[in-house]
């Protein structure tokens, strides 16, 4: 086991890409499962709090220890088998995502969950139940999680198979590998039926692996997932469409999503099924323009999206997005079409840069993150998307309006040049969320809760609903050691 207690060799580990910073006492690096498992039954009895650190890619302080220790996971990083016949893949929790992703597209494999960010670890991904563009056609990670293996805060080894363990009503039983039984109460609360990654998965009959995905690193450490992969899509057909305006883009999103999920319904292979529909605002992309020089002045939209194809339906699947986007008045002279992959990884790097942008003027700043990660019902999407503009340009805050649109899930971000006008982000934020949940929203689609948006879940769900959350917590983790302070605040632990 490696231990960095000197202030410089703990550097890295006191923040992640939200800006929100930590005061831990020291890191632990294990070297393999069985030390991880030691440290984390030493911690249980002696009450030390242990914050799983991930790559710290995350953008709401949940890899970030206010108190206790940091137990990274880095050197566990095998991946122990990828089966191309019976397409899936078994990985250590370290993994990163991006070289994952390559080493399956030699292998003519995908794993569509696509966070944007490709510098993560695989075993955080699973822990905030990442999504992404892709997640518009495929859904997000905890669609290709088949197996787990998690270790519980007092040290106990569960493993998970998709299925083995599932809840009779709300009541959960399962058993650790030492023959340790455990039974839960699955509190009653109504999901939002929209993508959504906020507080516990609990539903009627669910599947024990769907409580740890997205359960933030509260529950038990991932140390092994077996992933669902598919046949890497033979060609994808991508392009960035620029508008003069924004109702035009948000038409041809609309119009585009109303046609994929017709497809899905009809498997018509020749009509449009978008993998992705992406959406940029005018100031996202003045925001990017410097980056991106061939950017058209004056635009004031853009669209990126992407869909599968076989040379079968290339024509018309060309001419039907060719009609949507003229009827739609994107502006076909200076819009960007890929004709090659690299082309095509262009454009995802055009997507990425738009967020890694934020996070560098943010840190650059020494602001901490004020973006929305809040998605609601697709009906009331364009309304609330222009209500939040006029709120935030009101404000005479600088701000850019990007996100997964065919998802309805708006990327709001506040960029504040000083302390006051991040205080005054901040209440406008609360407010968007609290617009949100009126209309039966989420207040995280994808980044999770970690310590930064708790009251906000708060807002969402009230006390009694989790407090009945926390008692999931406090039944697996008595001694309150694991991840302490993500998505609940202290109040409801005790
Ligand atoms: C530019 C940019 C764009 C992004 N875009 C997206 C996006 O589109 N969609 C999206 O979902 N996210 C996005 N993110 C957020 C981030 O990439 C994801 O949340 C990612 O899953 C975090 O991975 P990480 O390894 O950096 O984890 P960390 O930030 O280190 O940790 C994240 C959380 O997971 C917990 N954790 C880590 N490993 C484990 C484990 N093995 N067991 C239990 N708990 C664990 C940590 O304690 C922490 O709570 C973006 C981030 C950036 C910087």
């Amino acid at each position: 086991m490696i231990v960095k207690k000197n202030a410089d060799e703990i550097q890295n580990y006191l923040s992640d890409a939200s800006n929100f910073r930590g005061n831990p006492d020291c890191v632990y690096i294990p070297e393999s499962e069985e030390e991880l498992i030691e440290l984390v039954k030493k911690c249980s009895w002696q009450n030390i709090k242990l914050t799983v650190a991930g790559n710290g890619t995350g953008l709401t302080g949940g890899r970030v220890a206010e108190t206790g220790s940091i137990v990274s996971l880095e050197l566990l990083n095998k991946i122990i088998e990828i089966n191309e016949m019976e397409k899936f893949a078994v990985l250590e929790p370290a993994v990163l995502l991006g070289e994952f992703n390559t080493i399956l597209k030699q292998k003519n494999l995908y794993y569509p969950p696509d966070p944007t960010e490709q510098n993560c670890f695989i075993g955080a991904t699973v822990a905030t139940n990442a999504s992404g563009a892709k997640s518009f056609k495929y859904g997000a990670t905890r669609k290709f999680v088949e197996e787990l293996r998690v270790i519980l805060p007092d040290g106990e080894i569960v493993e998970i198979k998709r299925g083995e363990y599932v809840a009779d009503g709300y009541n959960l039983l399962f058993k650790t590998l030492s023959g340790k039984s455990i039974a839960l109460e699955i509190p009653e609360i109504q999901m939002p039926g929209i993508k959504h990654a906020a507080g516990y998965y609990c539903k009627k009959n669910m599947d024990l692996a769907d409580l740890f995905i997205g359960s933030e690193g509260t529950l038990g450490i991932i140390t092994k997932i077996k992933l669902k992969l598919i046949d890497y899509p033979s060609d994808i057909l991508s392009a960035v469409i620029f508008f003069d305006n924004e109702k035009d883009a948000l038409k041809m999103i609309f119009e585009a999503r109303r046609l994929s999920r017709e497809f899905k319904a009809a498997n018509n292979s020749t009509s449009i099924n978008a993998m992705g529909l992406e959406f940029f605002d005018a100031d996202s992309l003045a925001f990017l323009r410097d980056e991106f020089p061939a950017i058209p002045q004056n635009t004031g939209a853009a669209v990126w999206f992407e869909q599968d194809y076989s040379p079968e339906n290339e024509e018309k699947l060309l001419e039907e997005w060719m009609n949507l986007i003229e009827n739609n008045n994107g502006d076909m002279e200076k819009s960007w079409f890929a004709t090659d992959e690299s082309d095509r990884f262009k454009f995802i790097n055009f997507r990425h840069a738009v967020s890694g942008k934020v996070n560098e003027f943010i840190s650059r700043n020494n602001m901490r993150k004020v973006g929305t990660d809040l998605a609601v019902p697709d009906d009331k999407f364009e309304e609330f998307y222009f209500t939040a503009k006029k709120t935030a340009a009101e404000s005479g805050i600088r701000n850019i309006a990007y996100g997964h649109f065919g998802d309805s899930h708006l990327h709001l971000n506040m960029l504040p040049a000083n302390e006051a006008e991040f205080k005054q982000a901040k209440i406008i934020y609360k407010e968007l969320c609290l617009s949100a949940i009126k209309l039966g929203g989420t207040i995280s689609a994808e980044h999770g809760v970690g310590k930064i948006k708790r009251e906000y879940l708060l807002d969402m769900f009230g006390n009694e609903r989790i407090r009945k959350m926390a008692s999931i917590k406090k039944q697996l983790d008595r001694n309150l050691i694991l991840n302490y302070g993500n998505i609940f605040f202290e109040d409801f632990l005790n």
